[in-house]
């Protein structure tokens, strides 16, 4: 699911989208002009292949996420940790949550015969 940022009110507005059994839900809320605070939880699980010895298994995930969307290149001067540019006009939550996803794939995981 996408929002508009226009649409994005400062009292912020739900948001619940869904990718394979992973959820991302949470509030969406705008903090400055061209800025975007999404505030949620990452739940569900994913398929991954053991880093160890190559077989498949389903990872759980439960996590809470906070990310910044910028309408736009980002050129504010404090830094931010996850943000995100825009250049559609919207807030994309599907691609956060893809995102997201591939920053957990990239860790080493292992299935539980490995762990
Ligand atoms: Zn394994």
């Amino acid at each position: 699911m996408k929002i508009e940022f226009k649409k994005i009110p400062i009292t912020g507005i739900d948001f619940d989208t869904k990718i394979g059994d992973l959820r991302f839900y949470g509030v969406a809320e705008k903090i400055s002009e061209k800025l975007v605070k999404c505030k949620g939880v990452i739940e569900g699980n994913f398929s991954h292949s053991c880093d160890r010895c190559g077989e498949d298994f389903l990872q759980n995930l439960k996590e809470e996420i906070e990310i910044f969307v910028c309408q736009g290149i980002y050129k504010e001067d404090n830094e931010l940790l996850n943000l995100i540019e825009s250049f559609d006009d919207f807030v994309n939550f599907d691609t956060i949550l893809k995102s997201e996803l591939e920053s957990y794939r990239c860790d080493y995981l292992y299935c539980k015969n490995c762990k």
